[in-house]
């Protein structure tokens, strides 16, 4: 008997509205309150259960609501909120932890895994004690229960928390396993207290990387206790985004009721069937892709989930979504401007429950009833079209990427920047951005208008010319030598791009949450893709014309796009990537024959593609700096070719960065500038570098004594002939009372270095 589970479910509401009651609580708006929030929340939850018992899913998540951050929950739950929230209760303390008040600065937050999301990093101290409070988590599950609800109750794991955990005092946050281990046996015992039996799924994702690997050794001993606390409590050992071969031998030495597999990003992950046979475990088996919007191919799905039933010998197990559905948007039902074709390959959280039911049925040899059974039709139509579609298959731009002789630039380094050199002619430590201006109130008013047929487009031009014309003047008076158009034009830096290139769209509720209430639209890339026209070059090429200084093109690189985008699964990346690739690498031959000779290729999210485990590192390294390399293959030798990294962690991956082989690179600004350098010393980097010499995510001015001294620092490291002088991001998120200041004392401390 196969049955069907879900390893999580999105909390952020179909319309936002968890969003919408945080904000307003937050911003003290009329009509908001705690108790609002609240009632906001039981909604919430009430209708994402009902969901997923609509669809008849067995094994129903339970605390996977949280206001803010699953994580955050955890820190709360067993009391390792910080010293500097510790006077507060309830939720301010909750929020205060997130976002910070006037006493202490917010929490980190970091990327979960490989993902888009981010949690709050807990902060421990050989101090830190651990006290449980449950009150969320069993409070939680009696809400289910008497919403008719059976609930599996959804938890971060130990070993997992305290990895994932930062120490402040430079202890190690593992020390404290045991101490924790002991919270969580006391919170099983009140657990096994609410019901006869009771699934708890203790997701361990830590054990899908590398770093996992070394700790597998702890599994056992903190999985034996809390296997032994009580009979009737069931426990899941889950993990997902990568496969867990090396920690699948260690839980099954325990008594865990089963153990939670993903079979869409951990392939490899088949390997542990034979194992997980011979045990008294039960397999979760990850199938339904949960953090990609396409539709499953239920046929193919069910033939894969039948192999794994004939490797388990006839053991029960349970089919589910790969990963949490926090990482698609909620649901198709209120997209009413997607191409009905495209809409019909795809499925959000919500659709996916459904496949999830529908594949166990199959499997089982079960009737479908009959809104399954209309599904299941358009399943098999939907596969069809995608493998045919005319939207989807372009035979001219397959030709092309099948055809391509040209992979990189022709001239090397050394040549290519004495070429340079002499057509732009800078000096020393020259000046310039990173591409972003303020994104003021009237310019995003501009766009809205504009979107809604509000104003006409001679209008809408005329607004972002008059900005553009307002940068040129401000870059001129202050004295900057390399100039940016400023960007007004572009909402965000790749949703700008998807708008313009062929076989992307747009949903309008496909909202995913990052942080917070803080939620992402990333587009969708269905088919494969090609640039109609130029993208810039008209911005660009008017920017140049308000000025005799070098003005700076500027485009989202490959790998960015296809990282912050949702993409299709049925091409190898490596060729999507290489048509994203062609996209750009037209646009700048467009935008050099305009007569731009500089343009800056943004890679900021480069790093965060990396992925969990080490050996595939150097595939992904070769892939994405091939990518790079073809998208700037046709800029001509006195072309000078920039790139942006928002990141300043350069110890791994300095020689891919010089593989890259941009003839100017600009990097987020360390603590100091200086350590950050001495990386690229060590190597014997070549290239020019753009070291950030202030930091523009916070409002702070740095003063001119404060920039010289960094530029300074910079120079024991690397010499004058290899520096730019650089804020370390785009300027977007600043006030231009932080810009203005912030830009004329980097121009005077540049002025100061180059005359001492
Ligand atoms: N050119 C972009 C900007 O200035 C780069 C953004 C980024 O690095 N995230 O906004
Ligand atoms: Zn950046």
């Amino acid at each position: 008997m196969i049955k069907s589970y879900v390893t999580g479910f999105p909390r952020i509401g179909e319309k936002r509205e968890l969003k919408r009651a945080l904000e307003g609580l937050w911003s003290k708006k009329e009509g908001f309150s705690e108790e609002n929030l609240l009632s906001v929340a039981k909604t919430l939850k009430n209708r994402h259960w009902q969901y997923q018992k609509d669809a008849e899913i067995s094994a129903i998540s339970v605390n996977d609501f949280s206001f803010y951050d699953l994580m955050l929950d955890n820190i709360v739950a067993f009391g390792a909120v910080p010293p500097r929230f510790a006077n507060l209760s309830g939720l301010e303390q909750y929020f205060a932890c997130a976002r910070g008040n006037e006493k202490g600065v917010a929490m980190e937050m970091t990327k979960w895994f490989n993902t888009n999301y981010h949690y709050i990093v807990p902060e421990l101290s050989a101090q830190t004690t651990f006290k449980l409070d449950a009150s969320k988590i069993l409070a939680e599950y009696e809400e289910a229960k008497a919403a008719g609800i059976k609930g599996k109750i959804n938890l971060i794991g130990p070993i997992t928390f305290l990895a994932l955990s930062k120490t402040t005092d430079g202890s190690c946050a593992l020390c404290h396993l045991d101490a924790l281990t002991a919270q969580y046996v006391k919170l099983l015992e009140q657990i096994s207290k609410l019901d006869g039996e009771i699934l708890v799924q203790l997701d361990e994702p830590i054990f899908v990387t590398s770093k996992g690997d070394a700790l597998t050794d702890k599994i056992a001993p903190v999985y034996e206790k809390l296997t032994a606390v009580a009979s009737n409590v069931k426990i899941v050992f889950m993990t997902y985004f990568e496969h867990a071969l090396k920690a699948v031998g260690e839980a099954l030495k325990t008594k865990i009721y089963g153990i939670g597999l993903d079979f869409v990003y951990g392939e490899k992950n088949i390997e542990a069937l034979p194992a997980i046979a011979n045990s008294n475990a039960k397999l979760f088996a990850g199938v339904v892709n949960g953090r990609n919007v396409w539709k499953s191919n239920i046929d193919e799905r069910v033939n894969f989930v039948k192999q794994i039933a004939q490797k388990l010998g006839g053991k029960d197990f349970y089919v589910g979504s790969s990963c949490s559905l926090l990482h698609v948007p909620f649901t198709l039902k209120y997209e009413e401007k997607l191409n009905p074709e495209v809409k019909s390959w795809l499925s959000f959280a919500v659709e996916k429950l459904s496949e999830i039911a529908i594949i166990a049925k199959l499997a089982n040899g079960a009737a479908l009833n009959e809104n399954e059974a209309k599904i299941y039709a358009e399943n098999k139509a939907s596969a069809n079209s995608r493998a045919n579609s005319a939207l989807i298959h372009d035979a001219a731009v397959q030709a092309r990427v099948a055809n391509l002789t040209k992979f990189e630039r022709e001239e090397k380094f050394e040549d290519r920047i004495k070429i340079q050199h002499e057509v732009l002619n800078y000096g020393v430590l020259p000046t310039t951005t990173i591409g972003s201006f303020p994104q003021t109130v009237e310019l995003r008013v501009l766009r809205q208008n504009f979107k809604k047929g509000e104003i006409s487009e001679q209008q809408y031009n005329d607004g972002i010319k008059k900005y553009i014309d307002e940068c040129v003047k401000f870059q001129e008076d202050v004295g900057l030598d390399v100039l940016v158009h400023g960007e007004p034009e572009r909402n965000d830096m790749v949703e700008y791009f998807g708008e313009q290139i062929k076989g992307y769209a747009f949903s309008e509720n496909g909202w995913v949450q990052s942080y917070g209430s803080r939620c992402v639209k990333p587009p969708l890339l269905f088919g494969d893709v090609s640039r109609p026209k130029a993208m810039t070059v008209e911005w660009i090429s008017y920017a140049q014309s308000r000025t005799k200084k070098i003005m700076k093109g500027m485009l989202t690189g490959p790998v960015t796009i296809l990282n912050w985008s949702f993409v299709r699964d049925d091409k190898p990346r490596a060729d999507i990537a290489k048509q994203l690739a062609l996209c750009i690498y037209d646009e700048i031959a467009d935008l050099q024959d305009a007569g731009i000779k500089v343009i800056q290729v943004d890679e900021a999210a480069f790093k965060e593609g990396y992925p969990l485990r080490d050996e595939n590192i150097g595939a992904y390294e070769k892939f994405s700096v091939d990518c790079f390399k073809l998208s700037v293959a046709s800029a001509r030798a006195q072309t000078q070719i920039h790139t942006h990294m928002c990141y300043s962690e350069f110890n791994d991956i300095i020689k891919t960065i010089e593989a890259m082989d941009a003839d100017v690179i600009s990097i987020e600004t360390a603590r100091s500038g200086n350590e950050l350098l001495k990386i690229f010393k060590s190597v014997g980097y070549k290239q020019e570098v753009g070291p950030g010499i202030y930091d523009i995510h916070s409002p702070r001015v740095p003063s001119v004594d404060e920039m010289v001294a960094q530029i300074r620092a910079l120079l024991e490291v690397l010499p004058k002939e290899q520096l730019w002088i650089n804020p370390d991001c785009g300027l977007k998120t600043r006030k231009w009372e932080e810009v203005e200041p912030s830009l004329k004392n980097l121009v005077q401390a540049v002025k100061i270095v180059r005359n001492s």
